[in-house]
């Protein structure tokens, strides 16, 4: 991802905004005078809920994202460095999302952009992850020698 954060800066951001939203569960409970088992559920469900943006959530996809992020540029690099790699494919996840609109992974997997069949890239022009959790994969495409 381009934003300009790097791993630490998103751990950091992701550190603080659980912090605060921890201190405010504790500080609702309190107002509202509930019982300290409450204040336990709320705080495991927003660290751990398996569903929605628990930080446990957050943690795990942001550790996916970024190695996904590694590995594609490692592919990158090789494809760029090696005779043999005519094109890098981007392959949507087969557990990509149906959605009503056309999606960047779909125009990546879909549109001929260099010339060299659907969803094929000259490896230098290879796009970065182009969303948090995004699990397309890439294949090469080798010349015929
Ligand atoms: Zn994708």
């Amino acid at each position: 991802m381009e934003d300009g954060l790097k791993i630490t800066q998103r751990l950091d951001k992701l550190a603080d905004e659980n912090k605060k939203a921890t201190v405010s569960i504790i500080n609702k409970t309190i107002s509202r005078d509930e019982a300290v088992i409450h204040l336990f559920q709320e705080i495991a469900d927003r660290i751990q809920n398996p569903g929605g943006l628990s930080y446990r959530n957050r943690i795990i996809r942001l550790a996916q994202t970024e190695t996904q992020g590694a590995y594609r540029l490692t592919q990158k690099n090789i494809g760029e460095d090696s005779s043999y790699v005519e094109g890098i494919k981007w392959n949507l996840s087969p557990h990509h999302p149906h959605n009503d609109h056309y999606e960047i992974c779909e125009r990546y997997a879909k549109e001929n952009h260099d010339g060299l069949g659907t969803g094929v890239y000259k490896p230098e022009n290879l796009p970065d992850i182009p969303h948090p959790g995004c699990f397309c994969f890439l294949t090469y495409l080798y010349n015929n020698l």
